[in-house]
């Protein structure tokens, strides 16, 4: 899918002129002549980046950047000043209005169309987890959007890895009255570092004496524990063509030097800020799938999981030629421990069962609670007497030590009956399977509980 570009301009000429070079990259463009028209546009979420000009009747730049960066609706929406004006002042000032860049007229191009196509590839990788995330909120977990806008961006964990000291004995303590910051003098050890330290951005020199600042900070993206810490370069001013293929290996931002530090501050903090809304949006996702195959009460799988996840184990040991057992567990008159002690010490009963059941089988079984007081074990490449073995030690495990309710103040003995039935022929659907071991089960109940019954057939 080509991106969205909004341009904004008061001037025809203008909006004209970014369209007709926008297109010609095959990018999709939108255009607004007025601030107002352009808030519309990105409420209705229909583009997206927005390349906004700053002096405007009515409504100018700053201030439309300003609605649209604390709107829930469209702060995440990357915004690119274009402007005449170009003091660190002014940049700064756009920056804090919660510009993602600030871009000097007259444009080039090469720099528009990199700056554009950087942003708008992290937006869309963006969108995807909000999508997901937004599922979340729909079942009343609370968005990160919220805590996004009003993060400042500052107290971010900085590593600044530059090897001049003329260079970082300058910035560092200037990243220092907002930051906590570590500074790498040896490129060699830098990625390890940045690997190490959980930062929340990056300042790569791109000007090293004796490493290419780019090939590190490529490294850095191909890096599992660094693939979504943001990068930040300091480049020298004649170095354009460099910084280009920065933006393309995943740079997200740049500075020339001689850097200003109000610049440097408010680039680093859009980059901070932008950081931990992404990861509170990950970590949202990853909550959700976890809620999503997980019993609250015991921490073990649900039943959905397991029902889904079970027919993959059976494809793969019929593929193998291994067997598969599977054995569901019951507690023993379990209601009447709830009619005796309250439903509360029947939940820590189910609490630490669960705990119990964890200890006694190995990583890649599966175990999962099926529905109230019953909870089955799925055991890859395991025959049917390996499985009694593991069915006996763990009935032993219940039944050999007591249980504690009331937050410890009494104890009650339980049991558990269990019954057992192995995959051992291809072909056979996951439903038999369950079938037997639940016909086992029933015959350990009838023969007197407490007690493991393996399927016969
Ligand atoms: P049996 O030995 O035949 O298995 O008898 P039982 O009492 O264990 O079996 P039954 O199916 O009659 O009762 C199961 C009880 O488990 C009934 C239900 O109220 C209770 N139960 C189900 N889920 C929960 C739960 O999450 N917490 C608590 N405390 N009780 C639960
Ligand atoms: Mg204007
Ligand atoms: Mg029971």
């Amino acid at each position: 899918m080509s991106a969205r570009v909004l341009v904004v301009d008061d001037i025809a000429a203008n909006v004209k002129l970014l369209e007709a070079r926008l297109s010609a990259e095959y990018l999709d463009v939108l255009t607004a002549r007025s601030g107002r028209e352009a808030l519309d546009i990105c409420e209705r979420a229909e583009c997206d980046i927005v390349l906004l000009d700053v002096m405007m009747p009515d409504m100018d730049g700053f201030e439309v950047c300003r609605h649209l960066k604390s709107n829930p609706r469209t702060h995440y929406i990357p915004v690119v000043m274009v402007t005449a004006l170009d003091s660190p002042a002014d940049r700064v000032r756009g920056l804090e209005a919660g510009a993602d860049d600030f871009l000097t007229k007259p444009v080039s191009d090469v720099v528009l169309i990199a700056r554009v196509r950087s942003l708008t590839r992290l937006k869309m990788m963006t969108d995807e987890l909000r999508m997901r995330a937004l599922t979340t909120r729909e079942i009343g977990i609370q968005g990160p959007e919220r805590d996004a806008m009003s993060d400042p961006g500052k107290g971010g964990r900085v590593l600044l890895i530059d090897d001049r000291p003329s260079s970082y004995e300058r910035l560092a303590p200037v990243l220092g009255t907002e930051h906590d910051v570590d500074v790498e003098a040896d490129p060699a050890e830098a990625l390890f570092h940045a690997a190490e330290g959980n930062y929340d951005l990056l300042i790569v020199s791109l000007g090293l004496e004796n490493f290419d600042g780019l090939r590190l900070c490529s490294q850095a993206r191909s890096l599992e524990r660094t693939r979504h810490v943001p990068i930040l370069a300091i480049a020298d001013a004649d170095s354009n063509a460099r910084l280009l293929r920065g933006l393309e290996i995943g740079v997200n931002d740049y500075l020339l030097r001689p850097v200003d530090k109000n610049e440097l501050l408010a680039r680093a903090r859009t980059q901070i800020r932008r950081r931990r809304y992404t990861e509170q949006l990950r970590d949202n996702v990853a909550n959700s799938i976890e809620m999503a195959i997980t019993d609250a009460l015991t921490g073990l799988h649900n039943r959905r999981y397991m029902e889904s996840h079970l027919a993959a184990l059976a494809e793969q040991a019929a593929g193998r030629g291994k067997p598969l057992a599977l054995m569901i567990l019951d507690i023993d008159h379990f209601k009447s421990i709830n009619d005796t002690y309250g439903h509360d010490a029947g939940d820590e009963v189910l609490r630490d069962f669960a705990v119990r059941v964890r200890k006694s089988i190995r990583g890649i079984d599966l175990a999962c609670r099926y529905g109230g007081e019953e909870f089955v074990v799925v055991m890859p490449e395991t025959d049917l007497r390996v499985a009694g073995l593991v069915a006996e030690r763990l009935r032993r495990a219940i039944a050999g030590e007591s249980f504690a309710i009331e937050k410890g103040a009494k104890r009650i003995d339980v049991t558990i009956s269990v019954g057992i039935s192995v995959l051992d022929r291809g072909g056979e659907a996951v439903s038999v399977l369950m079938k037997r071991a639940d016909q086992a089960l029933y015959r350990a109940k009838r023969d007197g509980r407490n007690r493991v019954v393996a399927d016969a057939a």
